[in-house]
């Protein structure tokens, strides 16, 4: 494997931002024969315990496994991973029902720890004499007319320049070099950011005394109350971190209101009984933990000509509501590397294609994560909703290569992108809710006949799209 006829020999990379995209892109890279020099303004999370900063665990789904074969590390990586067969919803009463991601037994997703991947990508960066990571190095701003970045070390409290052949930003949400294109106002640079009204904040159910998990192991946990939610993913050593999503300031209880213990006990006893059975260490986490926004941001160019990148989440931050942020992320340097096998000549072409090819996916998630967040606190308990996810499961049972829920298409059918995932989904959900509610089809019908309706029905629901200029 070489790393593209066109670009002549040892080109030097410089990545700002050791995280998930940032690591993984190194590895990748020295797998193809770069020279790689990776900045990372935190610890070295492998020597240091830090905390996350957020989500300490993530749902991992096939997209992303899709990048770790890609690097030969899907076993290491089924080493970190718990899976999660379906949702386990909890209602007031403390009842449950399970309702799985997909009537395909082998499609399901996986809770992983944010640091254990972190920590493996950057180990195997390492193995490779090409990767040099340095940690405690903040990038301050890039020069993307000049190819420099300004770094500050904060050992040596000293600030640098580096130069490279390229830069590539893969450093979140809160990207530097986002910031120097917007700043710089040297080209048409589009940006949004759009906050939700909601925040999150982080809780634990600690395991028990003798290790075993409190509650179902292979679940994904939640207690969805219309305006807000509480979720709970497992961890491997017994524990489940759990999530509040709430307002910040509407509704009876939001995160500007719950300021006394008694409030916030007041509010889980009210809202979220079963689960403050399991967290006795609730009060300490509430008042400990940080709460923090969550938004989506939207931008373009990704690239300055041939000289500088943005990819992971610096490029497009979403809500987690999909559990789509990281592996799109990773998805991106799949993408990344399937043009660099084009043999392109320049820098400045391979940026390009891979954004056209790439911009229009990434929105689309970004759009399905909003959809997902209505979905996940209030939809997943409507009986309609109900009905038709039972109807969808028996047809992924009955049918399994002919029909693929929205859900299922995003998360489990790596092979199609994002925006072909969101336009056939969306008119399959239409489609389905459609014939529900004028009563065409029922749950008790054969399935040949509902399948053959829902796919007439979104066919044309798809072709009204299409003369309409909707997809
Ligand atoms: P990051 O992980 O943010 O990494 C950026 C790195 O750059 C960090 O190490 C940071 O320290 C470093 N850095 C930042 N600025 C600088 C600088 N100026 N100089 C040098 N280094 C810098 N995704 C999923 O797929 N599934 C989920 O279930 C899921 N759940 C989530 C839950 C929550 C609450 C949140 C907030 C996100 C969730 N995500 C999920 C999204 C996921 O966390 C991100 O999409 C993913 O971390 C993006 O990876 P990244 O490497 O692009 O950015």
């Amino acid at each position: 494997l070489s790393f593209g006829e066109g670009l002549g020999e040892a080109q030097n990379v410089l990545i700002i931002g050791a995280g998930l995209c940032g690591s993984l892109l190194a590895l990748r890279l020295a797998q193809r024969g770069f020279n790689v020099n990776v900045y990372e303004m935190r610890p070295d999370l492998r020597k240091v315990d830090i905390s996350a900063g957020r989500s300490i665990n993530l749902a991992f789904s096939d997209r992303g496994n899709k990048a770790m074969k890609l690097v030969g590390l899907e076993d290491k990586v089924k080493g970190l991973c718990i899976p999660m067969n379906g949702r386990m919803i909890h209602d007031t009463h403390g009842n449950t029902f399970q309702s799985n991601y997909s009537g395909r037994e082998y499609e399901y997703i996986n809770s992983i720890s944010r640091g254990d991947l972190n920590a493996l990508l950057l180990n195997e960066a390492e193995k490779h004499d090409k990767v040099n990571i340095q940690f405690n190095c903040k990038c301050k701003s890039v020069n993307f007319e000049n190819t420099t970045a300004l770094f500050k070390d904060y050992i040596s409290k000293k600030e640098f320049i580096e130069d490279a052949d390229v830069i590539i930003a893969t450093d979140g949400a809160g990207s530097a070099l986002r910031k120097s294109y917007y700043l710089g106002k040297k080209f048409l640079f589009s940006f949004s950011q759009a906050y939700l009204t909601h925040g999150y904040k982080e809780l634990s159910i600690l395991p028990q005394p003798n290790g075993d998990f409190k509650a179902y192991k292979n679940a994904l946990h939640i207690w969805p109350r219309g305006s807000f939610m509480l979720i709970a993913l497992p961890n491997l050593d017994g524990s489940f971190t759990v999530t509040l999503f709430l307002s910040y300031e509407e509704g009876q209880y939001n995160f500007n209101n719950l300021t006394t213990k008694e409030r916030v006990l007041k509010f889980f006893q009210n809202e979220f009984p079963d689960a403050l059975a399991l967290m006795p260490n609730l009060l300490d986490d509430f008042f400990t933990n940080p709460t923090s926004p969550l938004g989506t941001i939207k931008c373009s160019p990704w690239h300055y000509k041939g000289n500088t990148l943005l990819m992971g989440d610096a490029a497009h931050a979403i809500v987690p509501f999909y559990g789509q942020g990281m592996n799109a992320s990773f998805e991106d340097v799949v993408e990344l590397d399937q043009v660099l096998d084009q043999g392109l000549k320049d820098w400045e072409t391979i940026f390009k294609t891979y954004e056209s090819n790439r911009k229009k996916d990434t929105d689309a998630i970004a759009d399905l994560a909003i959809d997902n967040f209505h979905e996940m606190k209030g939809h997943v308990n409507q009986a309609i909703f109900q009905e038709k996810r039972k109807l969808e499961m028996a047809l992924e049972k009955e049918f399994p290569n002919e029909y693929a829920s929205k859900y299922s298409l995003v998360t489990f059918n790596e092979h199609i992108g994002y925006r072909e995932a969101m336009l056939k989904g969306r008119a399959q959900d239409k489609a389905i809710l459609n014939l529900l509610t004028d009563g065409l089809i029922t749950s008790n019908d054969d399935l040949k006949l509902v399948l053959n309706r829902v796919k007439q029905e979104t066919k044309s629901i798809l072709d009204d799209d299409r003369i309409a200029g909707l997809n």
